[in-house]
């Protein structure tokens, strides 16, 4: 399951160098959004979301239209890292 923020988001920006292995976070407007194509939910280099850890306001969240299992997490990793 890839991770989505919510209209919770600070635009603080701390989450974006979590993320520094697949760079799926980025600024948007007027909060910060991940790309489902590229959020592995950290599958397979950590044991949980990174970005979920170091966010202030809690604001990344399950996102439930992009729902995978671990086997289909790790295939998209490797589609990334190709
Ligand atoms: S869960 Fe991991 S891969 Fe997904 S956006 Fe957060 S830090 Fe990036
Ligand atoms: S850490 Fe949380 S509040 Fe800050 S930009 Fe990322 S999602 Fe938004």
């Amino acid at each position: 399951m890839a991770m989505m923020i919510t209209e919770d988001c600070t635009a603080c920006g701390v989450c974006v160098d979590e993320c520094d292995e697949n760079n799926a976070i980025s600024e948007g407007d007027p909060i910060f959004k991940i790309d489902p194509n590229l959020c592995t939910e950290c599958v397979p280099y950590d044991d949980s979301p990174r970005c979920v850890e170091v966010c202030p306001v809690d604001c990344i969240v399950e996102d439930p239209n992009h729902k995978e299992t671990k086997e289909e997490l790790e295939a998209k990793y490797n589609k990334i890292h190709s």
